[in-house]
């Protein structure tokens, strides 16, 4: 029995570690478009959040498993189709995340200096597709929609010192760039009330934590509308009180502090961002009210507008998945269609595919999330079995036919040792590598017949 994973993030690595659970005989393959594995952990979790990155311990010993190979720098769309994986494998799962983001879709948004916080996060995490970014760093003023956990991260890390980041793997250009800077002042925008507020209370805490840096609220935003307050009442989480709770403390008056603030702003939506030559130069926003509707609470404007400068606008308001050749895929979702992970067209069924992670349930939930997610997607792959087995001999020839440049396990250790090593010379945890190439020249796989020659 032989299962293509397609992407080695979270998701790829606890499906793997199900199917070696419960299916002794499964012969996995793991195949990554980048040379490095990790997905998210590596590239999205934050460089101070280094106790979250252990995880990755555990999907280092799946990869070590006899059953398991890893082949990296190969890519669903661009070296083999999903067709020629399913002719391949008796089982494909798809684990390919969510890798662009949304947008607020508001006039403005093409001016020089708007990002996603997907792109700075990217960036600053070493991911080779965004490198070539110049993100205006040097402002007193940055912008930042949305009040998610991606949100807090971006807010930390631009107010955050150089002590703070300088031990961590962020890479050495975003520590030089972020860190000496003249920005002072971060505004995050929440449409919604505090009671609404996506991130979680020890993300927002350990920025008040940082050195010299202040969370600033407005009393008349973090004051309950009734809606909220009985809602806070009757389904609130412990999370939510705590929110609730932390930003009224940040309302009240502050001492002015040297180096930074983030002003965290609720009932505050983007409504345009404004520009002068080209460049992103303030953000106009409308204050909302709480409305009830479908079901749920919901933010609408009151006309009521202001405009904030900003010399940087970072759009965090959540991950998209991006649509693969051949798959199904439900746009108005940002997924791929599925009934518990079975893949399905329409109406029926796609033999044999299967999906896990934020491409099966949308960008939502931690790293733990995906346990459970891809577990039970493992569970639809053993009750529903194999409808076409797969055809021929061991895929890893074909793979390496439609790209003589793959990266192995061994290649990605080797890697990690190098950007450790290279870290510590610097007091550093890593330094990673920002680019494929320099990665394959470092692993002597630039060679396009290195195969042999290794
Ligand atoms: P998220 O949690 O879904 O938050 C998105 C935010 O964007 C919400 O505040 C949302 O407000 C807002 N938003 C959406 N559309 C908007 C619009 N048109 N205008 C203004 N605001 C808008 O997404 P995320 O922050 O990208 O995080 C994704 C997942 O990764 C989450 O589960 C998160 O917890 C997780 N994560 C965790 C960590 C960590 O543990 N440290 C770090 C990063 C990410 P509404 O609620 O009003 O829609």
């Amino acid at each position: 029995m032989r299962i293509a994973i397609v992407g080695s993030g979270p998701s790829g690595f606890y499906a793997a570690q199900s199917l070696l659970a419960s299916h002794p005989t499964a012969r996995i393959d793991l195949l990554e478009r980048l040379p490095t594995p990790y997905g998210l952990v590596r590239g999205g979790v934050a460089p101070d959040h280094q106790k979250i990155k252990r995880v990755v311990k555990t999907y280092a010993k799946t990869a070590a498993d006899p059953r398991v190979r890893w082949f990296g720098n190969i890519e669903l769309g661009r070296d083999v189709t999903i067709d020629e994986l399913l002719a391949r494998y008796d089982q494909v799962v798809l684990a390919v995340g969510a890798q662009s983001a949304r947008k607020l879709g508001i006039p403005g948004e093409d001016l020089r200096g708007v990002f996603t916080a997907t792109e700075f996060v990217a960036w600053y995490n070493a991911h080779p597709q965004f490198q070539d970014r110049a993100f205006p760093l040097h402002v007193k003023d940055v912008v930042v929609v949305g009040v998610g956990n991606v949100a807090m991260d971006v807010a930390r890390i631009l107010l955050a010192s150089r002590s703070h980041l300088a031990g961590t793997d962020i890479t050495a250009a975003a520590l030089d760039d972020l860190t000496d800077g003249k920005r002072t002042r971060v505004h995050v925008l929440g449409r919604r009330g505090p009671a609404q507020a996506a991130f979680t209370p020890k993300e927002l805490r350990e920025i008040a934590e940082l050195e010299g840096v202040d969370v600033r609220t407005r009393a008349n935003e973090v004051e309950l509308d009734p809606l909220s307050a009985a809602w806070l009442a009757e389904h609130g989480t412990k999370a939510d009180h705590d929110n609730v709770a932390f930003v009224k403390e940040c309302a009240g008056a502050r001492e002015e502090r040297e180096s930074g603030e983030m002003w965290l702003r609720f009932c505050t939506q983007p409504v345009e961002i404004l520009g002068e030559e080209g460049k992103v130069a303030g953000v106009r926003v409308e204050r909302t009210e709480i409305i009830e509707r479908n079901g749920g609470l919901s933010a609408r404007g009151t006309g009521e507008t202001e405009v904030l400068p900003a010399g940087l606008v970072l759009e965090a308001v959540g991950y998209r998945m991006i649509a693969l050749p051949g798959v199904p895929f439900d746009a108005k979702r940002g997924v791929v269609p599925h009934v518990d992970g079975a893949v399905i067209d329409g109406e029926s069924r796609v033999p044999d595919l299967f999906v896990v992670g934020w491409a099966k349930r949308g960008p939502s939930g931690l790293i733990g999330t995906n346990k459970g997610d891809s577990a039970a997607t493992v569970a639809t792959m053993l009750e529903l079995g194999v409808v076409r087995p797969a055809e021929g001999p061991d895929p890893e020839g074909w793979l390496l036919e439609r790209q003589p440049m793959l990266v192995r396990w061994e290649d990605w250790e080797r890697l990690d040792e190098l950007e450790r090593v290279r870290g510590a010379e610097v007091g550093k945890v890593r330094e990673k590598f920002t680019s494929v190439q320099q990665m394959l020249a470092e692993i002597d796989c630039l060679d396009p017949n290195c195969d042999e020659v290794r």
